[in-house]
């Protein structure tokens, strides 16, 4: 009889696991927004599989345990996988690794290994058709994903032509956002009341499952090819050749990886990249270990769910302790009042971190975060310091209740919370924190770049009265600047030259500057070109800005309310009368570079990549991401690697600094 209960309450833990997990799974393939950690899934995942191992009276075949976990949304088209895109088993320790060489050796399969990062991303299979980028597909549940052919052909690094590649061929890699464009997008999106995503995943996930291509191409998603699913031509031998073969017909592919031949050459790349991983661009949740060679793979084979030939060693999750002190407000250039909690210092992942956003009120509330409280502190997409969790048992009942204020802390005016959003912001636009917020965004660099006015100075200049709105800081003079204590005559002057050179920048870094919503880099560079001159972007309406391709309802809307507001109008005359630059660069078909292409292999001695690119496209030239028979020069910089062995195999061109600015020169005497 006991026995009887015992097997009863295990069929319905079973029940339990596997009602949780899909939930879970739901949530995170369908919605891209999770509902626990990726190590909590893991842990519920590898407690069912551990109790269907051993009760296998009660194994299913649509347990989560033996199918890919997503499912095609009905909003996209489906598309047919060539082949099965499977998922891949994990691997969390050591001797999961141990047990995985084994398994493999028994097999009798060659003992080389091929080590890739595991990119946290979504999984995109596309086909190219005679070279042509023919479909793009997510994989869905393995068999059947979503056809967003419109969207993944916005992804700057995923090539539209391919060179040499067979007649028909799927190749499948990792749609992935970097760790800033992530950071970048959860701030605008912070500053827009709109719900964050957790990480990076779910961001590149969430943007690339979108209805509008626009707006996955305002998302700066990238991607790295890995796999050949289908080719009609025979498969390469090994694991490295079909990277190098991938690479070879044009397709971005990921340099860092290793190749090595057993358990001990494994962990000590695992140790180092465990540390290494925190300076890469994206973010990453483990290493991929591959068996090399491609007929033995065959031989092997796969389950209904991960191909038995590889498995993934996730790293554990990096978390660290430490006390809220102090929770405090921080006013945004759209008024949004953010929380932040002040930490005691403490080092995690590879930084010391003594604040961690907290977003707004109702995280806070989900959370319970009290000021005096300890907590477990991570970081999303492991760039952004968050608050994961409360430890209860260390509450002393001293802790404080945060409240969040009602009215804006730096100008005493209401702070509303509008229907539907989670924001709460200052609603005065004469409010001195978001006169300075917008004022640092304005010269910012990547904006009208005047480095002279830090935060320290704005906050003088606007306590002075001096500065309320950009205009303001081109009719500074020395004597006023010169009066102001600590700043000498000479940073006075160097400020008046910057502010001077800054007129002259193209549309595209004013549209930018002005802080418009929804407004990024890149939406303003489209802006720009489309339009040509602030004259005409301002006469047009909401249908004139849809009608350009990248551009949604949601920014058209933004743009057209922008130009017709009294005071924008005000203040754009004002820059305007001030000399300020309202066309866009021409694009620039003559010069000494017109018509060659580039491509950059990190930054030069004493230039930046930016500055770099400035100068090919200013000389006429082009840029592109990876070398191909199509690269005139490879423009050789502080990371070589792969582009370099590139060049050299396809006969490109090699040229130093010395020598770019020698044939930048041609342009000049032009
Ligand atoms: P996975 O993400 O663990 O591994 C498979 C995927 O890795 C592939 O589909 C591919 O997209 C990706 N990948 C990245 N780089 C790769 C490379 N170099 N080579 C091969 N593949 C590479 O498996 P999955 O089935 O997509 O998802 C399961 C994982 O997702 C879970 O382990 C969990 O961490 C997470 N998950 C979390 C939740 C949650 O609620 N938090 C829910 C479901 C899944």
């Amino acid at each position: 009889m006991k026995h009887k209960q015992n097997e009863e309450q295990i069929q319905a833990t079973i029940e339990e696991l596997r009602r949780q997990l899909q939930a879970y799974n739901r949530a995170y393939y369908e919605l891209d927004q999770p509902l626990v950690e990726d190590y909590q899934y893991d842990q519920a995942l590898r407690q069912l599989k551990e109790l269907e191992d051993a009760y296998p009276q009660y194994k299913r075949e649509d347990s989560p345990t033996e199918k890919v976990g997503g499912r095609a949304s009905e909003q996209f088209a489906p598309a047919v996988h060539p082949q099965p895109l499977l998922s891949l088993e994990n691997a969390f320790n050591q001797q999961d690794l141990a047990a995985f060489l084994h398994r493999l050796q028994k097999a009798g399969a060659p003992q080389t290994f091929v080590l890739e990062q595991k990119m946290d991303g979504l999984s995109l299979a596309v086909t190219y058709i005679d070279g042509k980028l023919s479909t793009a597909a997510t994989r869905g549940d393995g068999y059947v994903g979503e056809n967003v052919t419109a969207n993944a052909s916005t992804i700057k690094t995923l090539p539209h032509r391919l060179t040499n590649a067979p007649h028909r061929l799927t190749v499948r890699g990792e749609a992935y956002m970097p760790k800033a464009a992530f950071a970048a997008l959860n701030q605008e999106r912070e500053e827009n009341g709109e719900t964050l995503f957790a990480n990076p995943r779910n961001a590149a996930a969430g943007s690339l499952r979108q209805i509008n291509p626009a707006v996955t191409a305002e998302r700066q998603l990238e991607v790295f090819l890995y796999d050949i699913v289908d080719m009609d031509a025979p498969l390469p031998a090994d694991q490295e050749t079909l990277l190098n073969d991938l690479s070879s017909w044009g397709l971005p592919v990921n340099p860092q990886r290793k190749i090595c031949h057993n358990l001990s050459e494994i962990m000590s790349y695992i140790d180092e990249m465990s540390e290494k991983r925190h300076s890469l661009a994206y973010d990453t949740d483990g290493i991929v270990i591959k068996l090399a060679d491609l007929p033995a793979r065959k031989a092997i084979g796969s389950t209904a769910k991960y191909p038995r030939w590889a498995i993934a060693y996730k790293f554990p999750p990096e978390q660290a302790m430490t006390q809220v002190q102090d929770i405090v407000i921080g006013v945004g250039r759209t008024g949004v009042l953010t929380p932040t909690a002040v930490l005691t210092p403490t080092k995690l992942a590879g930084s010391v971190i003594s604040r961690a956003t907290l977003h707004n009120e109702d995280l806070i509330a989900a959370k319970d975060i009290r000021i005096g409280d300890w907590v477990w502190i991570h970081k999303a997409g492991d760039v952004i310091p968050e608050v994961a969790q409360v430890i209860l048992e260390k509450r002393t009942g001293g802790e404080q209740t945060f409240v969040m204020p009602q009215v804006c802390p730096e100008c005493g005016s209401p702070a509303i919370r509008e229907p539907g959003e989670a924001a709460r912001r200052c609603q005065n636009i004469a409010c001195p924190a978001r006169i300075r917020e917008n004022l640092l965004h304005f010269v910012g660099k990547k904006a009208m770049d005047i480095d002279g006015l830090g935060p320290a100075l704005i906050q003088l200049l606007s306590r002075e009265g001096l500065i309320r709105q950009p205009a303001d800081l081109y009719d500074l003079t020395r004597e006023q600047l010169t009066a102001l204590p600590g700043l000498g005559e000479k940073s006075a002057d160097r400020l008046l030259q910057q502010l001077t050179a800054s007129k002259t920048l193209p549309l595209n870094r004013l549209l930018f500057a002005l802080g418009i919503r929804h407004v990024g880099e890149k939406v303003a560079a489209t802006l720009a070109s489309a339009f040509g001159d602030m004259e005409n972007l301002s006469r047009a309406t909401v249908e004139d800005l849809c009608a350009i391709g990248e551009i949604g309802e949601k920014i058209a809307q933004s743009v057209a309310g922008f130009f017709a507001d009294p005071y924008n109008r005000q203040h754009l005359a004002r820059l305007q009368a001030q000399g300020l630059n309202f066309q866009a660069a021409a694009v620039v078909t003559t010069g000494s570079l017109a018509g060659k292409t580039f491509v950059l292999s990190g930054a030069l001695p004493g230039m930046s990549r930016e500055e770099a690119t400035a100068l090919i496209l200013g000389a006429g030239g082009k840029t592109a991401s990876s070398v191909s028979k199509k690269t005139d020069y490879l423009l050789l910089g502080d990371k070589p690697g792969s582009k370099l062995a590139k060049a050299k195999e396809l006969g490109v061109e090699i040229v130093d600094k010395e020598q770019f600015l020698a044939l930048l020169g041609g342009n000049a005497h032009a």
